[in-house]
């Protein structure tokens, strides 16, 4: 898996690209947390499902279908914090989508470990994307305080972070820009 400040990073750079206003301060942590949520596949370890499983490490958590369930479940879960027009609605939808489903695609691109069930519950086939830049990242935040948990870190800011960081900027740009001209025209 990349880490779990990876997936976050990215929910938290997608927000300007594609999350509706108001309610940030709710739709970003929920980005947050689906993007984190798919790796919660890993406790079934405990109950002895393996890695290879359907609900296995990197399989049906991973999946587009399981990214789009959990984005229809944030938009109900949101309905009455974030009121929002219909349009906005389906913004959060297709910014909590993207949350989930960029874990799967995250990983796709580590170097190690099983693929991804991206196609589940319809393929159950495990896919690495054809470029994996991303080294795999230890299990646990204790981990990361140790040499190679240092260089995972340091590859995933700079293949991850630094693009969709400035994506992330250029898009806070261009939307502060549009609000303010539509503020100015409607002063006129
Ligand atoms: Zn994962």
């Amino acid at each position: 898996m990349a880490s779990l400040f990876t997936h976050a990073f990215t929910a938290i750079a997608l927000a300007p690209v594609c999350a509706p206003r108001p309610g940030w301060k709710w739709i970003i942590p929920a980005g947050i947390i689906a993007s984190d949520l798919p790796d919660a596949d890993v406790i079934g370890f405990e109950f002895g499902v393996h890695y290879g499983d359907f609900l296995g490490h990197r399989g049906f958590t991973h999946s587009f279908f399981f990214a789009l369930m959990l984005a229809l479940f944030g938009v109900w879960l949101l309905r009455r914090r974030v009121p929002l027009t219909p349009g906005g609605r389906s913004w959060l939808g297709v910014y909590l989508f993207f949350c989930a489903a960029s874990h799967g695609l995250l990983d796709a691109m580590t170097d190690g470990g099983m693929g991804i069930g991206l196609l589940m519950p319809f393929e159950n086939s495990r896919y690495f994307l054809p470029w994996e830049p991303i080294p795999v990242s230890p299990i646990g935040v204790a981990n990361f305080f140790t040499i190679y948990g240092w260089e995972v870190l340091c590859t995933e800011m700079r293949v991850v972070w630094l693009p969709l960081g400035a994506l992330g900027l250029l898009f806070l740009t261009a939307r502060k820009r549009m609000r303010t001209r539509m503020l100015d025209l409607n002063s006129q």
